[in-house]
């Protein structure tokens, strides 16, 4: 009889430990766009001395937890945007190239905007039920500052302005103010790039391993591997110190993911047209 309670027992427990949620996620980049137009090297990399070229590609990305939370890093852009990006080719809205991976705009539960150029926040009002996550300096700069005499608005669109005023009137933003701050179960975000006012990185709790998401705190894989910034930035010391930063957070800097690199469409396993399963 005591043998019995003893296996019931450990059955109960294994069976508890294999249900709890332990906070990791599905991490998927979604190509929306492409700019065809190559681009020298030094034009995105400061102080490169390569005659290397390259193409910019326009991702999201998707973040499905254990812990039932989806969330979509940055929600693309959209073609109603008074300043239109008219070298955009095979642009698909964002929330039609999530169904690629059969997910619904209704079920992102969060949005994390990692900086709101028009090409990385122009698709908010496409997922109208999430919480949207933004450091508060980046927000307070977009929709003041930004706009006054002298500021630099390179890459803002006016438009967007209203549509992250119209969220916060909803009360689904939720500012976040600071530093290597865990602001979901499983998501780290940091900041100090400087390529907008506050734009913010962020550390992913995977299944076996930490991934690294830069967004536009690196561009390409080659602003990280010589460490050279990019022109778009308020600070390019700053913006070289979150590189080399990067590179401490994650065992394996491969799992550091660039903002505009096509690469990481062939570099991970791909999942759909334009999809691929970082880990
Ligand atoms: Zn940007």
């Amino acid at each position: 009889m005591r043998a019995l309670t003893t296996v019931v027992f450990l059955f109960v427990l294994v069976n508890t430990a294999l249900s709890q949620t332990r906070n990791v996620y599905e991490i998927y980049a979604i190509e929306y766009a492409k700019n065809p137009v190559r681009k020298p090297v030094s034009e995105v990399a400061i102080g490169a001395n390569s005659t290397d070229s390259v193409t910019f590609s326009f991702y999201i990305w998707f973040l499905n937890g254990d812990n039932g939370r989806k969330v979509l890093v940055d929600v693309g852009y959209l073609r109603d945007s008074t300043k239109p990006l008219p070298y955009l080719r095979e642009y698909q809205r964002p929330d039609s190239a999530l169904k690629r991976i059969n997910v619904n705009a209704n079920d992102i539960t969060d949005i994390i905007i990692t900086h709101p150029h028009s090409d990385h926040i122009g698709g908010l009002q496409l997922f109208g039920k999430a919480t949207i996550w933004m450091q508060k300096n980046d927000f307070s700069y977009f929709v003041g500052d930004a706009w006054q005499k002298g500021a630099s608005n390179k890459g803002l669109d006016k438009r967007d302005v209203q549509k992250i005023i119209q969220a916060n009137l909803e009360g689904r933003l939720q500012l976040v103010d600071g530093d290597s701050i865990e602001i979901i179960p499983g998501i780290r975000v940091f900041i100090g790039s400087k390529h907008t006012y506050e734009s913010q990185h962020l550390l992913i709790n995977s299944k076996n391993e930490k991934v690294h998401l830069a967004s536009d705190d690196c561009w390409f894989y080659y602003n990280l591997n010589y460490l050279l910034s990019v022109p778009l930035t308020f600070n390019a010391n700053a913006y070289v110190t979150q590189l080399r930063r990067m590179k401490t957070l994650v065992a394996d800097t491969n799992l550091i993911i660039p903002g505009h690199d096509p690469l990481v469409i062939s570099k991970f396993k791909q999942v759909a047209s334009g999809v691929v399963r970082i880990r």
